[in-house]
């Protein structure tokens, strides 16, 4: 696999700060299981992040905040552990890890939903507090999207195929980062059908009339 499309810094900087919503980090999460270059910029973030915090002075702590904090760690210790769900033991080809978690299937068996003419889509589980949504999408080949903008961040992460726009090709594994002034108009150039995940932090806005009669249709 080939990957030219990264995330931005920015938004690598706010994965590992864990500030990213849910949406979006599991998305740059399938990226990072997948691309080394994105593991190696995130290690030394990281790096960069723990020498700040070791270069800020530590101040002194009140004698009532350590008696808190040792009752919280008190509270901790008698707490039963966590229940955490099980990662599923297959490993499905095109399905990278931190998507596998939220897809019960490989992307041959999911059940698609026809949303416009060459367009399909199958929402994932995200939790009710999450400000984004995470959709995989299925494009038919020779496909266009209508042109369009956004109402804010949206990240594409191809899986399967290929698309082109503006910005250039994205195939398997490249990451498509775009912010609320971006404006395309995808095709799909491969032979095969483009799977994508979609995470976007507010409805999308098309242009032109017959764009927003599709927007309720396509829904993302
Ligand atoms: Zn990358």
């Amino acid at each position: 696999m080939t990957i030219v499309h990264h995330p931005d810094t920015a938004t690598l900087v706010s994965y590992a700060a864990g500030s990213l919503d849910e949406g979006f980090a599991t998305l740059v999460a399938a990226h990072i299981a997948t691309c080394d270059a994105c593991r190696a910029a995130l290690r030394e973030i990281e790096d960069v992040g723990g020498a700040v915090l070791e270069s800020v002075e530590a101040s002194p702590m009140s004698p009532a905040s350590l008696d808190r904090a040792l009752s919280l760690l008190d509270d901790h210790a008698d707490a039963p552990p966590a229940r955490t769900k099980p990662r599923p033991k297959d490993t499905r080809p095109g399905v990278p890890g931190p998507l596998a978690r939220l897809l019960e299937c490989g992307l041959d068996d999911i059940v698609w939903k026809k949303v416009a003419p060459g367009v399909s889509k199958h929402v994932l589980p995200v939790s009710k507090t999450a400000r984004s949504t995470l959709t995989l999408l299925r494009i038919a080949p020779g496909t266009k999207i209508p042109d369009h903008g956004h109402g804010g961040m949206e990240l594409t992460l191809v899986l399967e195929g290929s698309y082109r726009d503006v910005f250039g090709r994205f195939g398997p594994g490249d990451i498509a980062d775009l912010d609320e002034h971006a404006e395309h108009q995808p095709v799909v150039d491969s032979p095969e059908a483009c799977i994508c995940l979609v995470a976007t932090e507010a409805p999308t806005r098309f242009k032109g009339f017959f764009s927003r009669l599709l927007q309720p249709i396509v829904g993302i």
